[in-house]
């Protein structure tokens, strides 16, 4: 078995991947539930997870020596938070199994033989024959991987990025950075698209969660429309009405207290900006807020339109959505409908998901189909 690797070095992604701890999957056992997470490959990986799913995954790694962690919001770590742990693993196995490992040394074309099999055209300008291929060669537009998986007559879904948070020209916005909130809806009216979570203001714009699950789901549509669309944000779970009786509480109780000054439940900085958004005098009472002044208000917390002008890419935690079309790969084996004895494994195929380790977790189980298949194929 030989594994050919372009670069010089072996898994190079998951060694930089979760900040150097690696998420290697997610704590969601539940396969309906797992499979939300995936804008592309949702309907597909039903059967693959039924097969190889988190769990396994788990006890893969567990029954190597390798222990994982759970945190609170579901990502699973290493229990030595360290991504070198997967690495050494996944080496030490490939050794035990006998493959042979040829880094710095690129797949560059192949040819398909007449009878089955392949002749492998390398970048060191020799040949290999093989009777299997798998293509495991990733997401990224720069490599070879997608114009191989034309070349043996598959369909290539348009790569385009996924997992950005949105750049916003506002230098108000701007001055917030680094203020959250923990549960807010950010919707792209436009595209029909909203999504909830924590989020982040950042000095170009909008991050955390709630951003990045939306530009994964709108990774195709954002794209078309060149990064340039509205997005509305509710910086409050609602509903509408609950914060109204808090401001009917306050002109009540506190009538002479400043509007600016009360923050509610609002980091104070985020709450003025609302404030000056919705044109409320520095001075002014809450007996004095009228109450188009307080629907203004209301608006701006739960209905706060804001213009994105471009993308920035996430910690570069970013993946490809786009890739070798799935109706063209049999997901019981991995196997090409087109191309008998090619494999696809990973991000090469139009599957990607949001954050939160079920990127990897769509690479490891569609790579374990694949790997079994092949093998039950030679023998
Ligand atoms: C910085 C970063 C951090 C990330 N962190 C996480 C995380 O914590 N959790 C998570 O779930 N996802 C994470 N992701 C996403 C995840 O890394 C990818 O989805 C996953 O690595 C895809 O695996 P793959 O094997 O398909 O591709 P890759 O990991 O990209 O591996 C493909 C390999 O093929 C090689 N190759 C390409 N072309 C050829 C060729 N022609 N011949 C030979 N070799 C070739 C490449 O050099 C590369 O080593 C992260 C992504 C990035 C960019």
């Amino acid at each position: 078995m030989l594994l050919l690797e372009k670069s010089p070095e072996l898994l190079s992604k998951v060694t930089l991947s979760g900040g150097g701890r690696c998420n290697v999957t997610h704590h969601c056992f539940d396969v309906k539930k797992l499979v939300r997470n995936y804008p592309r490959g949702e309907r597909e990986l039903i059967g693959p997870y039924h097969r190889f799913q988190p769990k396994d995954t788990v006890e893969w790694y567990e029954s190597r020596g390798v222990p994982l962690k759970v945190e609170e919001d579901g990502r699973m770590f290493p229990v030595s938070d360290s991504s070198a742990s997967i690495v050494n693993c996944l080496r030490d196995e490939a050794e035990k199994a006998g493959v042979r490992v040829v880094a710095r040394c690129g797949l560059r074309s192949f040819d398909v033989q007449p009878g089955g099999g392949f002749t492998l055209n390398l970048s060191n300008g020799t040949s290999v024959e093989a009777d299997r291929l798998l293509l495991a060669t990733g997401g990224n537009k720069a490599t070879a991987g997608y114009r191989l998986a034309a070349s043996a007559g598959h369909t290539i879904e348009p790569p385009a990025p996924s997992l950005f948070s949105f750049n916003i020209e506002d230098p108000s916005l701007h001055a917030l950075a680094g203020i959250s909130v923990p549960l807010a809806e950010v919707s792209a009216p436009k595209q029909k698209l909203a999504q909830t979570g924590p989020l982040l203001i950042t000095h170009w714009g909008l991050s955390g969660p709630a951003a990045l699950k939306l530009s994964a789901w709108g990774a195709r549509e954002f794209a078309e429309c060149d990064y340039s669309f509205d997005v509305v944000v509710a910086w409050h779970p609602g509903p509408r009405e609950v914060l109204a009786a808090e401001f009917a509480k306050m002109r009540a109780g506190h009538p002479r207290r400043v509007v600016v000054g009360t923050a509610m439940e609002f980091p104070s900085r985020l709450w003025e900006w609302f404030c000056r958004r919705a044109e409320i005098p520095a001075d002014r009472q809450w007996a004095q807020l009228g109450k188009t002044v307080e629907n203004r208000l209301c608006d701006e917390i739960f209905a706060c339109r804001l213009r994105v002008h471009g993308k920035s890419m996430y910690k570069d935690e970013f993946v490809t959505c786009g890739g070798t079309r799935l109706s063209e790969v049999d997901f019981r084996t991995m196997e090409s409908k087109i191309c008998p004895g090619l494999y696809f494994a990973g991000e090469l195929l139009d599957i990607d998901a949001v954050t939160g380790g079920f990127n990897f977790q769509a690479a490891w189980t569609t790579g374990w189909i694949a790997g079994h298949a092949m093998v039950a194929h030679g023998a």
